[in-house]
This record gives structure tokens, C-alpha cells and sequence, in this order.
């Protein structure tokens, strides 16, 4: 029996940062388990805001095949790939398009116009069941079923499925300021950091803004410091530093200690492998062509089907 396919991606826009592995990654690598996954590096999705300055993509897409691997994305289980180089996605976004309607739009570029299309094309390529998405992508994954259904009736065939949105629970993880972690914030602790930087980044990290000084009590609720405890610290340890903290019985410095080890110990597998990549980046670089390739087996089949079904 075959297993239902999953695919998703991520944009080589910059380096994935801390909310990437809790709000994608980590669930990416736990789908590899039940689903037949395809996963892959979306280079020319990049250019949809990127066009002007291109200079960073190719050591973003570096950057990223190196943090799949090291996040435990295995190219024995899923099929990891570069956009790029599997053309066909954009043989298809062609064909698709020229069946879109458009209402009126207000849109700066053709690139962002295409945008959800090319979208459904990286989805529909592998014939994904499911696509792993957080709330503010649901929309998107509606639109590809409805590119799937009027593709159907127009060329009388039933070769897709229907794409369905994998709805998953994101631990909360806030930015070093207290904000949403974006880049953008310059407010990310990035998968790259070395334990070093890790640390220097928690220790100067953004606390309780009414704790002053040591002895004033703080409010743990209210402070970025314990989001992250509530990922990387046990129950009893949260109870107790939050005990200590209102009543000023522990300092930051003290709380911060605790949570830049238990967030080391967790990260150690990754830091590890990701030592190894770094100081080997054409390693990394080697499993994804491979997987391009192996993608691009699948695809042509699926654009076989397609062309058939267009008659060209
Ligand atoms: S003791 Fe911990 S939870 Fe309390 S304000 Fe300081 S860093 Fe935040």
C-alpha cells in the first residue's frame, strides 16, 4: 500500500531561525514517520520579493540544506529538493496559468501575481494529500483545490488530489525582545548560532521590564525568558523560577542559566550535526541534488499525465 503524500517547503529568503525548527521543522521530521514527504528548498519563491538583490540566495539555500539535515530531515525517508532545479514546476505553473482567472488585483509584480499558482503547481507535482501549513496558509491551499477541481472539469480527467491543509499546534516562541521572532526584528536565534552565540543572545535577552534590580519581584507572565522555559524546561523546574522570580528569590541571570542549558541540551543533537555540515557544505549540497533528481522522476511522470491531458 502506498502512503499518502505530504509535500512543503521553505523560502531561501535567509537563514532558519529557532521559530522555524518549533513551527515547522520538528513536525516536518515527525510526518517523515507516517507519510511519504517532499520537502523542498523554495528558491525561485525566493524571488517574489527578492528579485532586486539575488546576492544571498544561493548561500540561503546552503544554509537551509545544511539545517534540514542537521534538524533530522532524512533522505532515506523524504525526498528533500532545490526548486530550481526541477524545471518542471515551472512548465506547470505555465499550464496552470494560463487557465486562472483574474479578478481585479493590486499587485506590484507578475512574480506575486503567480505566486499561489506556482504554489499549487509545488503541491500538485507530487500529488500531495497533504500540505503542513499554519493558519494564515489556508487560504492558499483552498485556492489549489479549487485550480485542481476546475483542471479536472476543464480537461475531463481526475489526476490530483485534492491538496487539505495539516493544521498543526506551534509552541508559542516569542523573539528576544518579546516580539514575534522574524529576521526582519533582528530578534532570532538562528539554527546557525554556535552554542556561544546561543548563549550571549539568552543572556542579553529581554526580561520582565518592572524587574529592575535583583531584588525587585518579577512576573514570569509577562516575560519573554519563560516562553521559552514553557519549551525547554520541565514542569518542576518552571514552578520553581517562577516561585523565585516573584519573589525575587533567584535573579535573571540565575533563571536565564537554567534555560540556556536545558535549551543546549535539546539543541546538542543539532549542533552537532550541524558542526559537521558546515565544515562540509557541499556534503549537504550533494543529498539535495540527489533528491532533485529523484523529484524530477516524479514530476515527470505527473507532467507526462498533464500533457496528455492538454493535448500537447
Ligand atoms: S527571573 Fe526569569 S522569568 Fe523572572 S523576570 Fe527574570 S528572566 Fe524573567
Amino acid at each position: 500500500m502506498t502512503r499518502e503524500r505530504v509535500l512543503s517547503g521553505m523560502r531561501s529568503s535567509g537563514k532558519p531561525h529557532l521559530g522555524n525548527l518549533l513551527g515547522a521543522l520538528k513536525n516536518w521530521v515527525q510526518l517523515q514517520e507516517t507519510y511519504d514527504c517532499f520537502y523542498f528548498i523554495a528558491d525561485w519563491h525566493s524571488l517574489t520579493t527578492g528579485y532586486a538583490d539575488t546576492s544571498q540566495v544561493r548561500e540561503s539555500v546552503r544554509e537551509i540544506a545544511i539545517d534540514y539535515l542537521s534538524a533530522g530531515l532524512d533522505p532515506d525517508k523524504s525526498v528533500l529538493f532545490i526548486q530550481s532545479l526541477v524545471p518542471e514546476h515551472a512548465e506547470l505553473h505555465l499550464l496552470l496559468s494560463m487557465m486562472q482567472e483574474l479578478q481585479d488585483l493590486d499587485l506590484a509584480t507578475y512574480g506575486f501575481l503567480g505566486y499561489p499558482l506556482l504554489q499549487t503547481a509545488d503541491i500538485i507535482m507530487y500529488k500531495a494529500n497533504w500540505v503542513p501549513v499554519g493558519l494564515d496558509q489556508v487560504a492558499h491551499i483552498e485556492l489549489s483545490r479549487e485550480v485542481v477541481r476546475r483542471f479536472h472539469h476543464l480537461y475531463n480527467v481526475q489526476i490530483f488530489p485534492e491538496p487539505q491543509p495539516k493544521l498543526t499546534e506551534v509552541p508559542k516562541l516569542p523573539g528576544l525582545d518579546g516580539r514575534k521572532m522574524s529576521k526582519s526584528y533582528d530578534n532570532t536565534i538562528y539554527l546557525s548560532d554556535s552554542p556561544e552565540v546561543l548563549t550571549h543572545k539568552v543572556k542579553t535577552m529581554m526580561t520582565d521590564p518592572a524587574r529592575q534590580r535583583r531584588r525587585d519581584p518579577g512576573n514570569p507572565e509577562v516575560c519573554p525568558v519563560f516562553d521559552f522555559h514553557r519549551i525547554y524546561s520541565t514542569a518542576a523546574e518552571r514552578q520553581e523560577l517562577a516561585q523565585g522570580c516573584r519573589t525575587a528569590g533567584i535573579g535573571c541571570i540565575d533563571c536565564k542559566g537554567v534555560l540556556i542549558r536545558n535549551m543546549l541540551t535539546d539543541l546538542q543533537p543539532l549542533h552537532e550535526k550541524r558542526a559537521y555540515y558546515a565544515a562540509h557544505p557541499q556534503d549537504a549540497m550533494d543529498v539535495l541534488v540527489a533528491g532533485s533528481v529523484q523529484a524530477r522522476t516524479v514530476a515527470q511522470e505527473t507532467m507526462a499525465e498533464v500533457r496528455e491531458a492538454i493535448h500537447i
